[in-house]
């Protein structure tokens, strides 16, 4: 059983026309999860302010629920933009995977995943950037922490960008490891594995043109073995499915079956040292019929 937490005011948030990250794709992704068997749907409600400032500077908070009174959109940097649907729906994307961690840590599901939008891997703690407003995973392991009294938890993240936001948020924090795949070169230009290894923080890198096996070796190699020794009591995904073949934004060349295979490895893991307990949240994918069939795969791999 996988349960989801989602709101449709997630689809609230507007970006101009052309713009990758459209609320078209909370319909694909969707569309995708209500075909399935033994999925489970929940509302997601809005983070909490206590929450958030364990994430984020107070100077972030203010500054974008300040935006939210102009009433027109705009752009906060060339990428991210903010209207008036725009709050609502930043607050619902993070309360969905701080929710998804409730669900999990009170035994109510073992699995669960947050699909929303914006996404938030980009989002540093006092900025955001990159299409995303909250850091939605990091809030996610700040609730675990917080509220639940874990010491150690995995975030894994396998979007074709580096989430530079989180990697900016949790570097030093011991109780956090982030291991991450993502392209190079590629937007942000961070996640470089020669200034980051060691410490808490795994990156690993894959070059233009890249395929399935070159993706399924760098987390066999090293991301999977670094995650194990760990031994997370969570596992938190930040689940990017803009390393499709199809996507626009990026050029790897992953499949909708690598989804499905990258899903079953982290399960395992959840298994294997956190009872199982996995909570996923939404990060990219812009190609909406390979959001659509790859977000199916993932969630095959965690029913
Ligand atoms: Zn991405």
């Amino acid at each position: 059983m996988l349960r989801i937490l989602s709101h449709p005011d997630c689809a609230r948030h507007q970006t101009p026309t052309e713009h990758p990250e459209s609320p078209a794709r909370l319909a694909a992704a969707m569309r995708s999860l209500e075909r399935m068997n033994n999925v489970h749907f929940r509302q997601a409600s809005p983070v909490d302010e206590a929450t958030l400032r364990l994430v984020h500077t107070p100077h972030h908070i203010d500054y974008i629920k300040g935006l939210d009174s102009g009433g027109k959109a705009e752009a906060i940097d060339p990428d991210t933009w903010f209207g008036p649907g725009t709050l609502q729906a930043a607050l619902l994307a993070a309360g969905a995977a701080v929710d998804a961690v409730d669900h999990v840590m009170d035994d109510r599901c073992q699995r669960a995943f947050a699909v929303v939008r914006p996404p938030g891997h980009h989002a540093e703690s006092y900025r955001a950037m990159g299409f995303c407003i909250f850091n939605n995973i990091v809030l996610a392991a700040a609730r675990a922490l917080a509220a639940h009294g874990l010491e150690r938890i995995a975030i894994c993240d396998f979007d074709v960008h580096h989430g530079n936001g989180t990697e900016e948020i949790v570097s030093g924090n011991e109780e956090i490891l982030f291991a991450s795949s993502h392209q190079s070169p590629l937007f942000p230009d961070s996640g470089d594995p020669e200034t980051t290894l060691g410490g808490n923080i795994h990156n690993a890198t894959l070059p233009p043109g890249a395929t399935s096996d070159a993706f399924r070796d760098v987390w066999l190699s090293q991301l999977l073995p670094r995650v194990a020794a760990f031994k997370p009591q969570l596992v938190l995904v930040s689940a990017g499915f803009d390393g499709h073949n199809a996507d626009p934004l990026a050029q790897l060349r992953l499949k909708d079956d690598d989804y499905f295979w990258i899903g079953q490895e982290l399960r395992k893991i959840a298994d294997t040292h956190a009872r199982g307990r996995l909570v996923a949240s939404l990060e990219g994918g812009y190609d909406l019929n390979a959001l659509e069939r790859s977000v199916q795969a993932f969630a095959d791999a965690l029913v």
